[in-house]
């Protein structure tokens, strides 16, 4: 027996945490794991699962009026935001308790308490105030939206937190940032009918996409209804008489909407939960710092998914969460491989991309060839809905690696995932060339670009 209450206790019931305690417990160490909220963290209570369904829900006024180009005749329709906040509640309920379940399982300790850290390897559940200790100590608390106490007025906003359980659908909302968050609520709202402005500070939305993706996005929105701002901020939030949010904008005036959403990024939940007592370091934004195999520099405590400065995706946090057990439980170091994310925006048109954009590849090779193509997809033809689905991929012309591939269109997150695939095995545009196509699809266009489009030598773009 060690000296130890547990052999691992786990900070934190969401993605990375609960994939922790599950796999340890379940090699039969003495695992316990602690959450003061909701088992399932931001992705399964308010982030992924309920945003995915609200994007399902928003889609349904489209595809009633698409309907009419294939001979159906819908009758009238109405959409109730209870129903659908009761539905999502009943779906992320039943996810949780699988959470929970699997923990059971396994027998791992399910604590409903707060814990913080009391020492390198004693940690306080501030339920009953009772102290445990461990030989391990996993961090995996997550992080919460930035709440901008920089403008006057934040406290009169929302946050993704609030938008899923709002208690009435608003007329109208400005929604501030040009991230996925930001992008993903603007087509929600939008689409459940809300009148929708998105602000934000930058030229172009979504930074970290490549430009066509985010040209081609930022068309379809505006062409669908929703008002982008870009080159602006918010400069303060007052309530008026009638209980509206006026917002002072820099170039745009004052604007008057029902609500006020922040996207503005995530912080880690570091406060006050006892790193300094335990003397675990933090960078500047507050995130614990950690080493490839997610070690802190107390050697008892490591960390990992969104409380670190990675990479913050569900995804991302499991697959830590394996090495990490890997690493501590089965003495077989493995690093958690950051390269070559496979990520989708669910916004309407979706976005679907893998590597690098146009514009990091140029930077970083002499010479790139780009795959274009830009097409109505064959739905839309009946429909008489006029939109574009754009694919692009990026190969570097002196191996023919595939270095990037992006998608604007239908079901985009679903072909990056096996682009992903595509591109982690260092796939050559002669792979997707001889790759065989499945038609009718969209998709068959990845693999019939036979010209490039273009060409960037030295970073300038030829024919
Ligand atoms: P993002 O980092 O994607 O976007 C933040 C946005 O806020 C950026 O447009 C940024 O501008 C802007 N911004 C930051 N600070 C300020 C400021 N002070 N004033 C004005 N604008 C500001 O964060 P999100 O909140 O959208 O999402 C958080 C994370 O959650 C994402 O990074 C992503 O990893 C994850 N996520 C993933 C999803 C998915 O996989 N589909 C869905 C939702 C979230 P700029 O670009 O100029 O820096």
């Amino acid at each position: 027996m060690t000296e130890y209450d547990y052999d691992l206790f786990v900070i934190g019931g969401g993605s990375g945490g609960v994939r922790s305690g599950r796999l340890a417990a379940g090699m039969g160490k003495r695992v316990a794991i602690a959450e003061e909220f909701r088992f399932g963290g931001t992705c399964v209570i308010r982030g992924c699962v309920p945003k995915k369904l609200y994007v399902y829900a928003s889609q349904f006024h489209e595809h009633f009026e698409d309907a009419a180009g294939f001979g159906w005749t819908v009758g009238e329709t109405r959409f109730d935001w209870a129903t659908l906040v009761a539905a999502k509640e009943k779906e992320i309920t039943r996810l949780e308790g699988l959470y929970r379940k699997g923990l059971e399982n396994a027998k791992a300790e399910i604590l409903n308490t707060r814990a913080v850290l009391a020492g390198p390897n004693t940690i306080r559940l501030t339920a009953d105030d009772r102290l445990v200790t461990a030989e391990r100590i996993l961090i995996a608390v997550g992080g919460h939206p930035t709440p901008h106490h920089d403008l006057p007025g934040h406290d009169l906003c929302i946050t993704s937190n609030e938008a899923f359980d709002l208690p009435s659908l608003p007329g109208s909302i400005l929604i501030a940032g040009g991230g996925y968050i930001a992008v993903e609520f603007a087509n929600i709202f939008h689409g459940l009918g809300v009148e929708t402005t998105l602000i934000y500070r930058g030229r172009e939305i979504l930074s970290r996409f490549d430009q066509d993706m985010r040209r081609g996005l930022h068309a379809a929105m505006e062409a669908k209804g929703i008002r982008i701002l870009c080159e602006d901020i918010m400069q303060s939030v007052v309530e008026d008489a009638d209980g509206r949010r006026v917002v002072a904008t820099k170039n745009h005036g004052d604007l008057v909407v029902d609500q006020v959403m922040l996207a503005l990024g995530r912080v880690p939940n570091t406060r006050g939960l006892g790193l300094e007592t335990a003397g675990v370091a933090l960078n500047e934004k507050g995130a614990v710092v950690v080493d490839a195999f997610s070690r802190t520099n107390v050697s008892s405590i490591f960390a990992l998914g969104d409380v670190t400065d990675r990479v913050q995706l569900t995804p991302v946090a499991i697959h830590e969460a394996m090495c990490f057990v890997e690493t501590e439980f089965r003495d077989n170091p493995v690093s958690p491989d950051h390269d070559m994310i496979a990520t989708a925006v669910f916004s309407q048109p979706e976005i679907g991309t893998v590597g690098m954009s146009e514009d990091a590849a140029a930077k970083r090779f002499d010479d790139i060839e780009v795959y274009r193509a830009e097409f109505r997809p064959m739905k839309a033809t009946l429909s008489g809905r006029s939109e574009k689905t754009i694919m692009k991929l990026v190969v570097n012309a002196a191996d023919r690696k595939v270095l990037g591939a992006h998608v604007l269109g239908h079901d985009a997150g679903e072909m990056a995932q096996l682009l992903g695939v595509s591109l982690k095995a260092g796939c050559t545009k002669d792979d997707f060339d001889r790759t065989m196509a499945v038609h009718p699809t969209a998709a068959e266009e990845l693999v019939t670009m036979y010209q490039p489009s273009y060409r960037l030598r030295g970073g300038v773009r030829v024919p």
